[in-house]
């Protein structure tokens, strides 16, 4: 099987094209290396004026290393594998005659390394094509010469600005900052390569390289600040970085390997590589054969409704946008036209394809009829008597074959699809907020909801370039319902004296993105204590809404969005602690709870609602539990998710705790029956191997 045609353009210039048999994309495995190495041997035999490498794909360059294999690999077969691509792309940077990568597509990790090792780089102007070093998000480092070439190419601030942070960039910006040397239109990238080639071209190094030891010591302190310590491969990236400049390559290399090789045996690297295996498994996940999805219709054009009409659109459906008076449509307008603006900005799309896109809305200020529509969202007030009403009114205003989909955060899928004459074609199609940012979707499946039906919810997920979790109808599903508990948890300890500050950075030291309290804020507090409505009315037993969600609301202290909730916000930037906020703590019981005590508390109880939700059968098991949870709320992705925390922990150890807690603070504490037997057999949610290394 050839990974890699060879071929000779005129003027006696090779190319090596990589087109990986049978797969949409192409990926550095070992035998794609070792093949790279024989088709060098064999270039340099016909003594060339040059060599261009390209792709054969329609959206992918070279995607990388093999993740995989990484996963499974032993520390030996990992050196080799390492040392393996450093050889070759060295070699490659030491070639007697010019080198061009001519990328179209994704050309991240590994494929933007062999680029590195080229005299010149073009890029095309597509949308497919994506540059950049995404390595230290998966808990490594690039360690086949990026960290040591990008800085000699672009210079330190650059180059660590990049690879620090694992940045992907759009063609255009990548050629701002110098990693790509030209842009040239798909059709004559070749053409420009060869044009390179005959002129010699090549990238001048990067003029004055600011010495490393300088900006080491700054960059660890503020590195230190964002990570908390819990991404070792930062630190590591920025002592190779660093040090390159000043450095050879031989031995820049070998400071490569050694952090790499290191890292890889962190549970951090495993569990950000099992992440990235699971969103691949998510994007390809098998639908069947569904009825395509070409025209859709959503109801309610609030931030919602207009940001989903908005990325519908811009993957080229027509989308109907409908609301109850024309100022709400246009409210809903603006809104897409200001997310158009900001991909515009962001270089993800041109000026002409948002303003394409924006021409797909169609804005309806009627309940008009939504004839010739595959598939209506509806994304109204969360009421379910009203989602109810407009349901059955879909019954009419619809095809009998269309797709019915609700956005609902926690009400039941299978009550709305009672309200219309065939139940089996509603299904949940959950997406989160900002709909632009968040990847996942959830597809939630009502106790009547057809298999081609949820199918067809998958489908178009995944269409749409989200990554789909199926869940079973249940109030809160997944997502919201594991939350929920910690953000009602953290309501009662700010209400019961414990600082907002401690609250918040105790989860921020955890590894969450966000404080719960700040998450409040953010989701807006009169949404968060609907959403708790819903959850908490369905969990009394165990959960109880804080009072201070009701009195904020009432005081109008509603989060981000009106500039006050527990915290003030300036132009949408959170600043100080909000001290009209401060009346409604009344309590004093958790006031000495130390910041330890609090977190272990909030991770715990997402833990045990986690763990019931596998026990309920709300998903298909602790892989799609936690997957939900990294991807829906940014669960510390360096721990895996919540579940898989709870192995790194121990399961007998855990339930001993909560059981303590249950004791002294509740029955919310009481750890449910599938925690409960799992500890008592000393089971674990996933195979040894993934958890038993430490950091
Ligand atoms: P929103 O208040 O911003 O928008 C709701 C819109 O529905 C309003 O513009 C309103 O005029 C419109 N509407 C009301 N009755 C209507 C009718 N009969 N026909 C057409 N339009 C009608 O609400 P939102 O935050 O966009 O939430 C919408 C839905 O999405 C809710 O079910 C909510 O639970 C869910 N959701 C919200 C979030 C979030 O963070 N905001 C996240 C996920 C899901």
């Amino acid at each position: 099987m050839n990974m890699i045609a060879r071929d000779v353009l005129a003027g006696n210039i090779a190319q090596l094209v990589f087109d990986r048999p049978g797969s949409s994309a192409n990926i550095f495995d070992r035998q794609t290396l070792s093949e790279l190495e024989r088709q060098i041997d064999s270039v340099c035999a016909d003594n060339p004026r040059g060599l261009i490498f390209s792709s054969a794909k329609k959206s992918i360059f070279v995607a990388g290393a093999d993740l995989h294999s990484l996963a499974e690999m032993d520390e030996r077969e990992l050196r080799e594998y390492i040392e393996q691509g450093q050889r070759v792309f060295d070699r490659i940077s030491s070639l007697p005659f010019p080198t061009v990568a001519a990328i179209h597509g994704a050309c991240v990790g590994g494929g933007y390394e062999l680029c590195l090792a080229c005299d010149y780089r073009i890029a095309t102007q597509d949308r497919a094509t994506k540059i950049g070093l995404p390595e230290v998000k998966l808990g490594i480092i690039p360690a086949w010469g990026g960290s040591t070439r990008l800085p000699r190419l672009i210079g330190l601030p650059k180059a660590l600005d990049v690879i620090l942070n694992g940045k992907i960039l759009a063609a255009k910006p990548a050629n701002k900052r110098g990693m790509v040397d030209e842009l040239a239109p798909r059709e004559y990238l070749i053409q420009a390569a060869v044009a390179a080639i005959e002129r010699k071209a090549s990238h001048p190094p990067a003029k004055r390289l600011v010495p490393g030891m300088i900006l080491r010591p700054i960059l660890a302190g503020k590195l230190e600040k964002e990570t908390r310590g819990h991404y070792p491969a930062v630190f590591a990236a920025l002592d190779v970085v660093t040090r390159a400049p000043g450095s050879s390559v031989s031995k820049s290399l070998a400071l490569e390997r050694q952090h790499v090789l290191k890292l890889a045996a962190t549970s951090a690297c495993r569990n950000l590589v099992s992440l990235a295996l699971r969103q691949d498994k998510a994007k390809k996940r098998p639908a069947g054969d569904t009825k395509k999805i070409e025209r859709a219709a959503v109801i309610g054009a609030g931030v919602m409704g207009s940001s989903i009409a908005q990325w519908l659109s811009a993957r080229g459906l027509q989308v109907v946008l409908r609301d109850i008076d024309a100022s709400r449509v246009a409210a809903g307008m603006k809104n897409a036209a200001k997310l158009y603006d900001q991909a515009v900005k962001r270089h993800i799309m041109t000026s002409r394809e948002a303003r394409d896109g924006m021409s797909r809305i169609i804005p309806a200020a009627a309940p008009v009829p939504l004839k010739r529509t595959d598939l209506v969202i509806e994304a109204v007030l969360e009421k379910l008597d009203l989602k109810k009403k407009i349901f059955a009114e879909l019954d009419s205003q619809t095809e009998s074959d269309a797709v019915l989909a609700t956005n609902t955060s926690a009400l039941s899928i299978s009550e709305i699809a009672a309200a219309t004459k065939n139940p089996s074609r509603v299904v949940g199609i959950h997406f989160f907020n900002p709909v632009h940012k968040m990847q996942l979707v959830e597809a939630v499946v009502g106790s009547a909801t057809a298999p081609e039906v949820r199918d067809a919810a998958i489908a178009f997920v995944q269409r749409i370039g989200k990554l789909p979790l199926v869940v079973k109808d249940s109030p809160g599903f997944l997502v919201n319902r594991v939350l929920l508990p910690y953000l009602i948890e953290a309501g009662h300890y700010f209400e019961n004296g414990a600082t907002i500050q401690d609250i918040d950075e105790a989860m921020l030291d955890f590894g969450m993105p966000m404080g719960p309290l700040r998450l409040i804020d953010e989701v807006g507090v009169d949404v968060a204590a609907d959403v708790a409505d819903e959850i908490a009315g369905a969990f009394a037993q165990r959960l109880r809404k804080p009072a201070v969600l009701k009195q904020m609301i009432e005081a109008q202290l509603l989060g981000r969005k009106n500039g006050h909730g527990f915290y003030t916000y300036r132009n949408g930037r959170a600043g100080k602690v909000n001290s009209d906020v401060m009346q409604f703590q009344t309590g004093k019981s958790a006031a000495a709870l130390t910041r330890q005590q609090l977190q272990r508390r909030m991770v715990l109880l997402m833990v045990n609602e986690a763990a019931r939700c596998v026990e309920e059968g709300i998903v298909d098991g602790a892989d799609d539990a936690d997957f939900g949870m990294v991807m829906g709320t940014g669960f510390a992705p360096f721990r895996g998710g919540p579940l898989a925390f709870a192995d790194s922990e121990g399961l007998p150890r855990l339930v001993e705790e909560m059981r303590k807690l249950e004791e002294s603070d509740g029955e919310r504490f009481a750890p449910c029956e599938l925690l409960k037997s799992m500890a008592a057999r000393e089971q674990t949610f996933y195979e040894k191997r993934r958890t038993d290394l430490g950091n």
